[in-house]
């Protein structure tokens, strides 16, 4: 933890120095949201304060401003995930709206013959859009199994890989367990019969680096509001040559280039994917949460991560009627864990009673839970900002729920 001074960072996030009911705020509930540092929130001010106006259409100098932060905003993306070209980057108002946008067009390629490949561990972001999608064509939804343990069956992704598989969408890491899935290899293999292939990097992007071109993949999904950044704001990354041809999901102002009463063409890329007044300020501080963070030495960020969970996990072994949900050998950010004494609910409620901010439930994945035989966990996750003495708070309010359910 040496290179890594937490405290400077904690510094610089107003809304760790809160209190809950007297006590210090522990907030362990990284992987619904990530708070914001300053900067992110003077760039929201800033943007609303100096330059408020629609981009791309105005004929005045503040839309120019406006124009120039916002799509200067859609470079700094660019340059962070590595993609070939800044038309790749789309706009959306997060993970969940990114797949819809490839899912509905998705929906207008497939065929009775096509299958769609997703796993067990999936959030219902990218499995009930898939699902619908697959309903709407009359394609079939594919679930690759996953072991006890809450690691993708290896074994059976490759088996259910075949020339029908049209694509195939995938966890960077679960949200409800913490499994860091082997993306790469992953991709690999369903490149090798010609899938194409969704990251949904919704709890990645926060915690590993992201080379969209070293991965290989045709799709990457992410949101701002996980990754330090603002919410209503996210990213749809495709290959330029794909998103080109991809059919349009939403229409309006924007994405087209002419328009008749009887017919409309669309407009190029990025736009064609972009239908509406988008969420500019939500761009600006996006990009803002993107540059503080890529300050940051990732390997220390790891390193300290790392530190976290392990704390965590090793206090959560030895924890007298507690099990740990998910015991992947490589987890990221992420302890979910169920005790014999009482419901996570009431785990969460108590927990809360002691400034401690976790998330309790399904997590947005309700088959995943009843595949683990579980009505849900408790779930505490951790970012840059944490610290091993708030692992040691956890456990500590932990003993306390425990006698006072016990
Ligand atoms: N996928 C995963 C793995 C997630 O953790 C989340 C957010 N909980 C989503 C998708 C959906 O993200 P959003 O709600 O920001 O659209």
């Amino acid at each position: 933890e040496s290179a890594f001074d937490v405290e400077a960072i904690r510094q610089q996030f107003p809304i760790l120095s809160r209190e809950i009911d007297g006590k210090p705020l522990v907030y362990l509930d990284n992987a619904a949201t990530t708070q914001k540092p300053q900067c992110v929130i003077d760039a929201l001010v800033d943007y609303y304060s100096t330059c408020n106006s629609n981009v791309h259409r105005g004929a005045h100098q503040l839309a120019d401003e406006a124009t120039r932060r916002y799509e200067g905003a859609r470079d700094t993306v660019a340059e962070f995930i590595n993609a070939y070209s800044r038309n790749e980057v789309i706009w959306t108002s997060g993970t969940t709206e990114s797949i819809n946008v490839v899912a509905n067009g998705l929906a207008q390629l497939l065929t009775a013959d096509d299958e769609v490949l997703v796993t067990e561990m999936e959030h219902h972001a990218n499995l009930v859009t898939w699902q619908q999608a697959c309903k709407r064509s009359g394609a079939k939804l594919v679930v690759v199994p996953i072991k006890d343990t809450g690691e993708l069956d290896l074994e059976q992704f490759s088996a259910l890989l075949n020339t029908r598989t049209k694509l195939v969408a995938f966890p960077h890491v679960s949200n409800a367990l913490g499994t860091l899935n082997p993306i790469a290899d992953l991709t690999a293999q369903a490149k090798a019969v010609d899938a194409w292939v969704l990251i949904d990097g919704a709890q990645g992007i926060a915690h590993e680096p992201v080379d969209v071109q070293v991965l290989g993949c045709d799709f990457y999904v992410f949101s701002a509001h996980k990754l330090f950044g603002p919410t209503g704001i996210g990213v749809l990354w495709g290959k330029e040559a794909l998103l080109t041809e991809w059919p349009v999901w939403q229409t309006g102002g924007e994405m087209i280039s002419e328009v008749s009463y009887q017919d409309a063409a669309w407009n190029v890329l990025p736009y064609r994917m972009e239908a509406g007044t988008p969420n500019i300020s939500g761009a600006i501080g996006m990009a803002e949460a993107i540059r503080w963070f890529s300050e940051l030495d990732m390997d220390a960020v790891q390193t300290h991560e790392a530190a976290l969970l392990e704390s965590a996990t090793r206090q959560a072994e030895a924890f007298d009627g507690l099990t740990i949900v998910g015991t992947a050998p490589n987890k990221v950010g992420v302890l979910s864990f169920v005790m014999d004494e009482g419901h996570p609910a009431d785990i969460g409620f108590l927990l809360d009673r002691q400034g401690v901010a976790i998330r309790t439930g399904h997590h947005c994945a309700e088959p995943l839970m009843g595949r683990l035989g579980v009505p849900g966990t408790a779930r505490a996750s951790f970012s840059i900002y944490n610290t091993l003495d708030e692992v040691d708070a956890l456990f500590a309010a932990l003993n306390k729920v425990k006698t006072m359910l016990g």
